[in-house]
């Protein structure tokens, strides 16, 4: 699957938007993602989760897999489509008091090939933090999967991990006061409350 037929899935599913947005934090924006709403479609993310699969000689050490992995609630579906492409066990991490954590009896066995996933990479804070949280497994990170990469590189270089994308995306996000959509007399959407889909 190429990157084209990767929006393809995200825009018939509505889990890419474009247009004019106001998001959580205020600012504005061109694009909008909620991977959710292409992951309910068990055939789309099957779809996805295998395009990823046909990338798994891009991982550090060859494409043998014993777990994927994927920070809750983004990455839970995900990482289970994920490893239904691989025939591997799928586990999550959560935050518990505030940190995240690897709880519900999951256990990784230690040197097991871990593949990290994420769907939307924004700042890729949140899989890097799922990873330390299981630093003490003694398990062995081959790469990241994502569904998008939206931070226009590879944050986990220092890792000496491969990011593997399914498609990069770039979103232009403005201050309200700066946004060259309202300059133009563009009115935002509200993305959440149009929907009623809340934002991850
Ligand atoms: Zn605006």
């Amino acid at each position: 699957m190429n990157q084209e037929q990767v929006i393809d899935h995200l825009r018939a599913s509505e889990a890419l938007l474009e247009g004019h947005f106001e998001l959580s934090s205020g600012n504005h924006s061109d694009r909008y993602f909620q991977c959710a709403r292409v992951l309910q479609f068990p055939q789309r993310a099957a779809a996805l989760a295998q395009a990823l699969a046909d990338r798994a000689e891009e991982f550090n050490g060859g494409p043998a897999l014993d777990a994927v992995v994927g920070p809750a609630m983004g990455a839970v579906v995900w990482s289970y489509a994920v490893a239904s492409a691989f025939g591997c066990p799928s586990l999550f991490t959560e935050r518990f008091n505030g940190e995240m954590t690897l709880r519900r009896g999951f256990r990784l066995e230690r040197g097991a090939r871990v593949l990290m996933v994420e769907d939307v990479l924004t700042t890729g804070g949140s899989a890097r933090e799922a990873m330390a949280a299981l630093k003490s497994t003694g398990v062995e990170f081959v790469g990241v999967g994502a569904i998008v990469n939206r931070t226009g590189g590879n944050p986990y270089k220092d890792l000496g991990l491969p990011l593997i994308a399914l498609c990069d995306v770039d979103v232009q996000m403005w201050e309200p006061g700066e946004c060259p959509l309202c300059a133009a007399g563009e009115k935002a959407v509200k993305p959440g409350s149009r929907t009623a889909a809340a934002e991850a």
